[in-house]
């Protein structure tokens, strides 16, 4: 299943390898493809990265009907390309698609747009260490109304953008602020979906929260703001008595593919991962009883995010001494490894290109 290509004629000069950052630049194509409510799905094709164009009235700027998921392209040691776990962000991405009305894609077509245009732009890998390829999938509503409905058509596009190491200067613990007010999501809304609207409500708490020098806020539940849910866009884990514990999956946490990988390493190794609510006022106790020993992050863009200091109200609390715990640095070294081809990879997880 070959994808149409047209080749852009005016490559872009390449962006400086140590400047890269995240999300700043992106590749020299994309991918294309248009669903309309009578034909479905059209073929799509590679084009040369530009500007789409879109009706003032399309209804996915006023509506908001907007799906997209996130996940990398790695260089490998041997300078191949790999994919890590793409299937499962296309089932996700699937999933949002039914929660927001959106017609789905098949899976197999799916994986191969990504691959091919990968493949299109294999010169923008970065290969220096802990860098990558972000791949951004995504779908719009574009049809001209202004009735609120589901659209009778759709735009979806995937880019890709160089992202530098994440950690610099090597991983490091974040300050963390939990937020009592705003909530990124309630039960029965776009919570375990990955749909821009979600991100538009949490803006306000991070841009407060990054005023007074925190990295991100710590989510909790809207109902009783007394358990946690994520920190920032990424799924929250503690160490607490030697176990693992993460929030169990509810309809308001988004399924992290970096949280399942994780809670299969660990049980892979031996380890108790417990999935259940956690609350506020234990992760303060079992703080001040000493049996608090990580606070972390997952998500693709860090892979593993230690928590260094917590912030709740006025009171606020140091973790493992503010430097990185072991079962945070086992993950993120495992992790990496298989995602950027240092190890081998008995899970499965990657695709080579
Ligand atoms: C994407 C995302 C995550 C992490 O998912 P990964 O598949 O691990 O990248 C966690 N929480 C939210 C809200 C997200 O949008």
């Amino acid at each position: 299943m070959s994808i149409p290509i047209t080749r852009s004629t005016q490559p872009k000069p390449q962006p400086n390898p140590a400047q890269l950052g995240f999300g700043k630049y992106f590749t020299d194509h994309m991918f294309v493809m248009e669903n309309d409510v009578e034909k479905g799905w059209l073929p799509g094709q590679i084009v040369p990265y530009a500007p789409i164009t879109l009706d003032p009235a399309a209804m996915v700027l006023h509506y908001g009907q907007e799906v997209f998921e996130g996940l990398k392209a790695y260089r490998r040691p041997d300078g191949r390309a790999q994919l890590f776990r793409p299937q499962d962000n296309i089932k996700r991405f699937n999933r949002s698609c039914v929660r927001l009305s959106v017609p789905e894609i098949d899976q197999e077509y799916f994986l191969n747009a990504m691959k091919q245009l990968v493949i299109t732009d294999i010169d923008w890998l970065p290969s220096q260490p802990e860098a990558s390829l972000y791949i951004r999938p995504y779908l719009v509503a574009s049809d001209p109304f202004l009735g609120v409905r589901r659209s009778e058509r759709y735009i979806f596009i995937i880019i890709l953008s160089p992202v530098g190491a994440y950690y610099p200067g090597g991983i490091t613990p974040t300050k963390i602020l939990i937020e009592g007010e705003d909530v990124r999501a309630a039960s029965g809304g776009l919570g375990s979906v990955k749909a821009g609207a979600n991100y538009a409500a949490t803006l306000r708490a991070q841009t407060r929260a990054s005023q007074k020098g925190f990295a991100q806020v710590m989510w909790l539940d809207s109902h009783e703001r007394k358990y946690v849910e994520e920190v920032g866009t990424s799924n929250a884990f503690f160490v607490i008595d030697d176990k693992v514990v993460t929030p169990s999956l509810t309809d308001t946490i988004l399924p992290g593919i970096t949280r399942d990988s994780c809670i299969q390493l660990l049980r892979k190794w031996g380890l108790e991962v417990q999935e259940r609510a956690v609350s506020i006022d234990e992760v303060w106790e079992t703080h001040e009883n000493g049996k608090l020993s990580e606070c972390f992050a997952t998500g693709t863009a860090a892979v593993v995010s230690p928590v260094g200091e917590l912030f709740y109200r006025d009171k606020s609390i140091k973790i493992g001494n503010n430097e990185v715990g072991p079962v945070a640095r086992r993950l993120y070294d495992a992790l990496t490894d298989i995602q950027w081809g240092r190890k081998p990879d008995d899970m499965g997880w990657t695709i080579t290109l």
